[in-house]
């Protein structure tokens, strides 16, 4: 791994050296996705082994109330016969696993998908195929490559992954805040002032706003997609739903499961932010109903997880039901993932509900 920060700080510092400084957006793009020494070029970054685990690796029943999501959003829209279920960033591909597996109880709602997987890593690529070998799924990383189908989308901690910019406040006015180096030390400051000042005006010196345009732009993407072609998609990840600006840093660096500089061990460090969904959920769009933001909390127990756990539980040995009840806890608790997480649901507009958004004030 130390070699892969040595090149990539190589790359990253000569092009500051070219070009005086580096947005954080393209810093990201390097360090994440750089073919050969990029974070995501490299095995084992999710799971209890890895840098970090998500709802999907903690337990099947993610999964498989996913499932159940999705299977009655086909029914409530007719159950139409052939139609794509992409799922955008599917790390190692258990997500998907677990909604092929289960819904393959339902014959008419299997035999009429196309699993589809966007990813951008070869090695999750890898992955993901191998997770996923007994069933017939493709795997695209363009939206043209999206055959013209009704469609449902499903990412789980995908936004939270993708660059973003970041801004900071100086003397009462805003400036692009980018990465130098100093013989090879790589280090924060502000760089040109914003032509354009942002309407929000900074309380203090060092206030910083991160604009995510990666996101927002996936966002727009997927849901022109949803307007043209129907159904849905839903989005599960951490950041804020509050009406407010966000005036503070929360980008940051996960290695082995603690937190850690983004500038330090280059390639084996993940980078992400939180996903600002309040400005999500206002941004303009035609022909679509917004669902949510929620939390995962009140998301997972629209769609029965209390009931599932209890069910599966009555078969288990006492120590795999201890397992369980953590799972449980860890993926709804307020202190764990049940608050900090949340959900947001774009539909095509003729269809007014989406499951596991009914009861939203718990
Ligand atoms: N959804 C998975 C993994 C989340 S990690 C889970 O819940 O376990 C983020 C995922 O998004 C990885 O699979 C990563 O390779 C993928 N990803 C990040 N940026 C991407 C991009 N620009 N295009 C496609 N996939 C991307």
């Amino acid at each position: 791994m130390r070699s892969f920060d040595r090149n990539l700080r190589k790359l990253i510092c000569d092009e500051i050296d070219f070009k005086g400084s580096l947005s954080v957006k393209r810093f990201m793009e390097i360090s994440l996705y750089h073919p050969k020494f990029g974070y995501y070029s490299n095995n084992h970054i999710i799971g209890n082994k890895g840098d970090f685990i998500t709802a999907p690796e903690i337990n099947q029943v993610f999964g498989e109330l996913i499932s159940v999501c999705l299977i009655n959003q086909w029914e409530w829209f007719g159950k139409p016969k052939n139609f794509n279920l992409i799922e955008f960033g599917p790390g190692k591909g258990t997500l998907m696993l677990d909604v092929l597996r289960t819904s393959s109880s339902s014959n008419e709602f299997s035999n009429s998908i196309n699993p589809i997987l966007f990813e951008k890593s070869k090695p999750l690529i890898r992955i993901q195929k191998e997770t996923l070998k007994d069933f017939n799924c493709t795997w695209v990383n363009s939206f043209k490559k999206i055959p013209s189908r009704p469609t449902f989308v499903i990412a789980n901690e995908f936004l939270d992954s993708l660059p973003i910019n970041q801004i900071i406040a100086f003397n009462h006015e805003w400036y692009r805040r980018e990465i130098f180096h100093s013989n090879y030390e790589l280090f924060f400051d502000k760089s040109d002032k914003l032509k354009v000042q942002p309407e929000c005006t900074p309380n203090s010196d060092g206030d910083i706003i991160e604009i995510s345009y990666s996101a927002e732009s996936f966002i727009k993407k997927i849901v022109n997609l949803i307007s043209k072609q129907g159904f849905s998609a839903i989005f599960i990840d951490y950041g804020l739903t509050e009406n407010k600006t966000i005036t503070g840093e929360t980008l940051k660096g996960i290695r082995n499961h603690q937190f850690s500089s983004i500038l330090d061990n280059l390639g084996s460090t993940d980078i992400s932010s939180w996903v600002n969904f309040n400005k999500i959920s206002k941004i303009k769009l035609n022909n679509i109903n917004i669902h949510g933001p929620i939390s995962q909390k009140m998301f997972l127990n629209n769609l029965g997880i209390k009931e599932r756990i209890e069910n599966l539980s009555y078969n288990l040995l006492p120590n795999q039901r201890r397992k369980l009840l953590a799972d449980f806890e860890r993926l709804i608790s307020i202190n764990q993932m049940g608050k900090l997480f949340n959900v947001i649901g774009f539909s095509k507009s003729k269809y007014k509900k989406l499951p596991g958004f009914e009861y939203s004030t718990k």
